[in-house]
């Protein structure tokens, strides 16, 4: 392609200093170890870096995707085209009196650990949950009781324009896996939680029982993405899904989790169509037998492959 060969000069050539991968398989990055290549993914390591990257992609017109750990996404088989961004190398995590202000990259477990630390609780919920922090803000991550809506003070986002914004927790109108960061093109890079004094052995103490109930329950030994589908009002999803029989139906190497019925696991080299083949197919088993249509929590992007 004249165009690609011409912007990977250009790409690499304008940013020396940050490590940019061409055509690279993002089924290196995604928790289910699927998913086609980017045209260019690269690795800011600093907030300069990730607004030199959006205004370059904002000036050349260039498709720009945001990706954290990859933990709640389907990168379809035919991959991404332009610049993919993952903000995994800007993860620096501080924690000052009754706060802990972390970059949007840094692992969320990683948060939970300097929270704890700082003997500050508040965050011991969100212990085992695999995602970034800008990640948990775009989904408003939740476990056992508490959502992150509810210890976020503000954030910083960069705009499609490279414009540095802070928005307050009432500005991202939080509800169930929903953030009004994914009404917009912004980018999270910061996030300013605000957590209570509390004793280190407590909250140590929480977050390894609540891990180790995550660990009997999930199939955290397999690649995943965690729970596929939301919860639809009224009902359990993984109920409906083994009521349905499927746990243990697998298409290709995706097999919904035995252990539990809310995961599929790649279990033998699946390809992100076997995940989206098998999300079609238990969304129609669970309506033909119970009438309830089951929206994916998962996020799904990409393009097919083209034949
Ligand atoms: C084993 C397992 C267990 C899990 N348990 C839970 C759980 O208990 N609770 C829960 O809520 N979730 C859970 N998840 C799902 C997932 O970890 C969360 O949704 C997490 O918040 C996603 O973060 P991420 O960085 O991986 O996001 P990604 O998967 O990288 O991205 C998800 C979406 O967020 C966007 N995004 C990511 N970062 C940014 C950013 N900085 N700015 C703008 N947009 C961004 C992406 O474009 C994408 O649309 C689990 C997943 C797994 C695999």
């Amino acid at each position: 392609m004249k165009g690609t060969s011409t912007m990977t000069k250009d790409v690499l050539a304008t940013f020396p200093a940050i490590e940019i991968k061409k055509n690279e398989a993002l089924s290196h990055y995604t928790n289910t170890k699927t998913g086609g290549p980017a045209d260019y993914v690269a690795f800011p390591k600093s907030i300069s870096e990730a607004k030199a990257l959006i205004e370059y992609a904002n000036a050349e017109s260039m498709p720009l995707t945001v990706i954290g750990n990859a933990s709640n996404l389907i990168v379809k088989d035919g991959g991404i085209r332009g610049l993919t961004m993952i903000l995994t190398k800007m993860n620096q995590i501080h924690a000052s009196e009754n706060h802990v202000v972390a970059e949007a990259g840094a692992a969320m477990i990683e948060t939970t650990k300097v929270a704890c630390h700082a003997s500050l609780s508040g965050l011991e919920f969100a212990a085992g949950i695999p995602g970034s922090v800008g990640g948990a803000i775009f989904m408003n991550a939740g476990a056992y009781g508490g959502e992150i809506s509810e210890v976020v003070e503000e954030i910083t986002v960069l705009t499609r324009e490279g414009q540095l914004k802070t928005l307050s927790n009432a500005d991202l109108d939080f509800g169930y896996r929903h953030s009004t960061v994914q009404d917009y093109d912004d980018t999270v890079v910061t996030a300013t939680f605000a957590l209570t004094p509390g004793k280190q052995d407590t909250i140590q103490a929480q977050m390894d029982k609540l891990n180790t109930l995550r660990a009997a329950k999930q199939p955290l030994e397999w690649p995943s993405c965690g729970s596929v589908f939301k919860r639809p009002t009224g009902y359990f999803t993984g109920k409906l899904i083994h009521d349905a029989g499927l746990q243990g139906h697998r298409i290709g190497g995706a097999e919904v989790s035995k252990k539990h019925a809310g995961f599929i696991i790649n279990v033998d080299h699946a390809t992100a169509t076997d995940y989206m083949d098998m999300i079609h197919y238990v969304q129609k088993v669970v309506f033909e037998k119970f009438g309830v249509h089951l929206q994916t929590e998962v996020r799904i992007i990409g393009e097919d492959v083209t034949k």
